[in-house]
């Protein structure tokens, strides 16, 4: 079976990153592009509870995903991420914040 702590961590870097390379104002394919993947990814993500709640998560009113802009995207993907952290026990993380971890921080 996958190493389901390893896979995650691997996964959210990749997640925050495609959100931090997510463009400032999204056009309309674009933002197709990216509902449409992340409807994939729900399904085919290979934690197979992990990925049903994550589903079930995406379809409860306010959770939609929402992709008009990197700003909005990087929010939802930190909210989307804290969702597993209450799920775990995790400490919640500070979505105000998200750049700092996964775009800006980039300098350094
Ligand atoms: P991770 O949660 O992997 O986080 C990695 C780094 O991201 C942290 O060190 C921190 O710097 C940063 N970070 C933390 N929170 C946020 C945030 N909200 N926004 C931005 N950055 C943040 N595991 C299960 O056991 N059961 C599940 O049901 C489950 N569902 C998952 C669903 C998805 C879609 C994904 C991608 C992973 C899931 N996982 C699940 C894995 C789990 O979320 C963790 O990745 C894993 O437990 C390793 O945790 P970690 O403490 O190393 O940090």
């Amino acid at each position: 079976p996958p190493d389901v702590e390893a896979l995650g961590r691997s996964t959210w870097t990749f997640l925050h990153t495609m959100s931090a390379s997510y463009p400032p104002q999204a056009s309309p394919t674009q933002q197709n592009e990216m509902r449409q993947f992340l409807g994939l990814f729900s399904r085919l993500y290979p934690c197979w509870t992990c990925a049903e709640d994550f589903q079930e998560w995406m379809k409860v009113p306010g959770n939609e995903p929402r992709v008009s802009s990197r700003s909005e995207f990087g929010k939802w993907m930190c909210e989307a991420h804290n969702e597993v952290n209450r799920k775990l026990g995790k400490e919640v993380f500070e979505c105000e914040r998200w750049e700092e971890r996964w775009r800006t921080g980039w300098g350094d």
